[in-house]
């Protein structure tokens, strides 16, 4: 497997108070810094959206009280790279790096370190595996990203996937066309399409991130006749307001982009400082429903702690009384429905 090469910068083009430096170069050596240079154009002053998603920060240390797996993946492996929590479809990790590492990733445990060596035999295992299990219909490939595959390498793996039969749809979840635009090219989409039904998800979170390259990306993808779906995390003191989110959302459909899901915060070692109250997501998901295209509204959801699966989260607007069902719109308004207890014959 070969990586990409791409511009980045480092921390002291950042303009860091020199007061800081040394916490947070501390903080870089326990979770690894690295920002595109495409990336790091977008921060607009310290402290911005952007900024927070992308610089260390001290409180990354000081969060001791959670699990660097919390969602049981290892686990859940049945060989290393290969997650298989659901009956019918796995997560294949097949990069640990990103041009970007968030301060907030879930998989912080894993991206940018440990080892890149035994790559190609994790992938023969994973594969054999496969074909040996028909349940699987719908593989994800994720990471780290997979984008930062050079497309020969990318090639070798999807070839590799569509030789096994039962496996029907294919996934990548990527945040490149955030974070490295560029290396969505009209050869990287001719090469993708051969492989269809081929499914993006990408990862916005912040109306900043949508770019005139960002929706270039994403328009090339969409051209090559790739359904383009998005999972945003919902971060504190980044986009935890109702009117980032629908400005976010709408924009979203406006790249062609379809809002998939809304993540509540992993209980990931290092990120509590991103946590939000349940409440916060309840009540963007109300502020969007209704007053937005529902194409933009995603689905609010917990990724329960021991690898237990997603389950939505919705704002609380039925109430039943006997085969009455009263239900609140998005205007607020209290409204009855007469149910029925059994169907017409
Ligand atoms: C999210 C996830 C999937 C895919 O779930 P969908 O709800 O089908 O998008 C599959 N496997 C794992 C381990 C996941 O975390
Ligand atoms: S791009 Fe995704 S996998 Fe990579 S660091 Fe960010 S959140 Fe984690």
């Amino acid at each position: 497997m070969k990586y990409i090469t791409y511009s980045s910068i480092t921390i002291d083009k950042l303009n860091i108070n020199p007061t800081l430096m040394p916490a947070i170069r501390s903080v870089a050596a326990r979770y690894p810094f690295l920002v595109s240079s495409s990336y790091a154009a977008l921060i607009r002053e310290p402290g911005d959206a952007i900024w927070r998603q992308c610089v260390p920060d001290i409180r990354e240390l000081e969060d001791d009280g959670q699990l660097s797996d919390p969602l049981a993946e290892v686990s859940l492996s049945p060989v290393p790279g290969l997650i298989h929590r659901y009956p019918d479809r796995v997560v294949l990790l097949v990069s640990n790096r990103c041009p970007v590492y968030c301060r907030f990733c879930m998989r912080k445990r894993h991206v940018g370190c440990g080892d890149r060596t035994s790559s190609r035999e994790r992938l023969d295992q994973a594969l054999a595996y496969l074909r040996a299990t028909p349940a699987v219909r719908d593989v994800t490939l994720s990471g780290g990203d997979p984008l930062m595959l050079d497309d020969a390498s990318l090639h070798d793996i999807l070839t590799r996937l569509r030789a096994i039969k039962h496996v029907s749809v294919i996934r990548i979840g990527t945040r490149i066309p955030v974070t490295l635009p560029e290396r969505v090219t009209p050869e990287l989409c001719a090469m993708l399409k051969r492989f269809h039904p081929l499914y993006v998800n990408t990862h916005f979170n912040h109306p900043t991130e949508i770019t005139v390259a960002s929706a270039g990306a994403c328009g090339l993808l969409a051209d090559a006749g790739i359904p383009l779906g998005n999972q945003t995390v919902l971060l504190r003191g980044v986009n935890d307001d109702v009117g980032t989110m629908r400005d976010l959302m709408s924009g979203l459909l406006g790249i062609r982009v379809r809002p998939y899901y809304l993540h509540q915060m992993d209980l990931v070692k290092g990120t509590a400082h991103f946590r939000t109250p349940l409440a916060s997501g309840l009540e963007i998901i109300k502020s969007l429903r209704g007053h937005i295209s529902g194409l933009a509204v995603p689905h609010y959801v917990i990724d329960l702690a021991g690898g237990k699966g997603k389950v939505p989260i919705l704002p609380d607007m039925f109430e039943r009384d006997g085969d009455r069902v009263f239900v609140t719109t998005y205007r607020g308004e209290r409204v009855a429905y007469q149910d029925i207890t059994t169907p017409p014959a």
